[in-house]
Order: structure tokens, then sequence, then C-alpha cells
């Protein structure tokens, strides 16, 4: 098989794996993070997704974002317990990273990263510029773009970017997606704590070691603020909205009558 034959027409997004994947995307304006999309292709060649899932960060160097094969081995796990849920086959269908304080446009690496793993099935890109200093615009603003890669015709062996149309579709927040978002703290603070860090119990130095816990304080006082605290505010918000559609619909009822004797 080509990659011309695992083309996309489109790709449709669902809106909650969309709000999951920018919340993941804003927690950090230093690095890139990276996630998996899981969902499927309809016989027209239109993509549809229908959840995420984050990917730890093997290497936080900057625009250094790679899927490693025991991460896609969990995406896949993950795919196929949903397909259980969902009542239909779902799988690992394409990426998102993010690009802090970069533009949208794929990098070669990026574009390359795409071709590799289109070649073993259909497979789409999804790139989150955030923290855009827009001067024209109050506050930071977003871009999504959507891509594939393609062989340049003109130049043979030379790989490009392809924009593929992508649409948002409202949908009411999936359980499973909703857990996504509210994990992200927990999965950010093991980043901090994971088994190659220095082993506080080997440093003999107390200002190396009042160093060291200060650094790690930082950085979870960073994922609370940061990260947790949007998150409450986002959800708290979202119950009040949802109570206030319950007692709407509570008085659009005709009043209910006693039961029958
Ligand atoms: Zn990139």
């Amino acid at each position: 098989m080509t990659s011309a034959q695992k083309a996309i027409k489109k790709v449709f997004l669902d809106s909650d794996v969309f709000t999951a994947c920018l919340h993941h995307c804003l927690t950090s304006e230093k690095e890139e993070v990276l996630g998996l999309l899981i969902g499927k292709v309809d016989e027209a060649s239109f993509c549809h997704v229908l959840a995420s899932i984050v990917m730890h960060r093997s290497d936080k160097q900057p625009d250094r974002v790679e899927i490693s094969a025991p991460q896609l081995c969990i995406a896949t796990a993950y795919a196929d317990k949903l397909s259980v849920v969902l009542g239909e086959s779902v799988r690992v269908i394409g990426w998102y990273h993010s690009h802090p304080h970069i533009t949208v446009w794929p990098s070669h690496v990026d574009v390359n990263t795409q071709f590799t793993y289109q070649m073993l099935d259909s497979f789409v890109g999804l790139i989150f510029a955030v923290y855009q200093n827009d001067p024209g615009s109050a506050g930071n603003t977003v871009q999504l773009t959507c891509f594939q890669s393609v062989e340049d015709p003109t130049h043979p062996g030379r790989v490009v970017r392809k924009d593929i149309e992508l649409q948002i579709v409202n949908k009411p927040m999936k359980l499973f997606n909703l857990k996504a978002i509210v994990d992200l703290p927990t999965i950010l603070s093991q980043e901090e704590t994971h088994p190659e860090r220095p082993d506080q119990a080997d440093v003999n130095d107390p200002l190396t070691f009042l160093f060291n816990e200060a650094l790690e304080t930082l950085t979870l006082v960073h994922i609370a603020s940061r990260v947790a605290m949007p998150l409450l505010e986002g959800l708290e918000a979202r119950l009040q909205s949802a109570k206030a559609r319950l007692a709407e619909l509570e008085r659009s009822l005709p009043p209910s009558r006693p039961p029958p004797q």
C-alpha cells in the first residue's frame, strides 16, 4: 500500500476530544506535549475522532515529540477497551501535539513522523499552536491545524505537508473524555517523579537537598495552580450550566398527575 491509499478527505473532531486535547496542550508553555487520537475511518474516507490519550514525555527537549512503542501499545489497549464501551471498533487514528509560542505549521520532523505513521494505516496529525501572543488580540490565541504528509511530485523522495479539512462536531461530554481531562494533573505529577530522578536519599549536602526539594515543590505548585485550579473552575462552571439546563427541562415538563388508583 502507498501513502496515497491512506488519504483522508476530512476529519471530524468531537468537541469533547478537542477540549481534552486543548487542556493538555495548555499545560506547558515551555515544552511540547503529545497525545494520540482514537476513532475510525468510514467508507467515504472521513475520519471521526472520538477520544484521545495523553502520552508521557520521555524526552523534555523543546520541539522533540516522539511516539514510543510502549506508549503506542498502551493507546492500542485503550482503543480496544473503548471499542467495547462504544459498541463499535475504534483504533489509534492519529496524533496531536502542541507548539507553544511557535507557528502552527508542522516542522520537517513532524512531516516525516506523520509520513512514517500513515504508511502503517490511515493516520492524521493535529497541531495546537498555543500561547500565541498575537499583538492584535487580547490575551493568548490558539491555532489548530490538521495534516497528512505526501511525497512532493516535483522533488522525488521529499515529503511535504498536505492540509486536511477539519470540523469540530458539537457533542456532549463523554465520560471517558471527561476522565482524560480530570486525570491530567495526576499524569503531570507522575512525569515529575519518574524513576530516573536522582534519589533525594543519596544527596548528602543539605543545601543540594533543600534546593532539589524546592524545585520539586515549585513544579507541583505550578501543576496545582496552572492546571488543577483552572480545571476545577471549568468543571464547576460545567456543573452549574448542567444544573441550569436540568432545571429548565424540568420546568418545561407538563405537571405530573397523581398515579391512578
Ligand atoms: Zn511539531
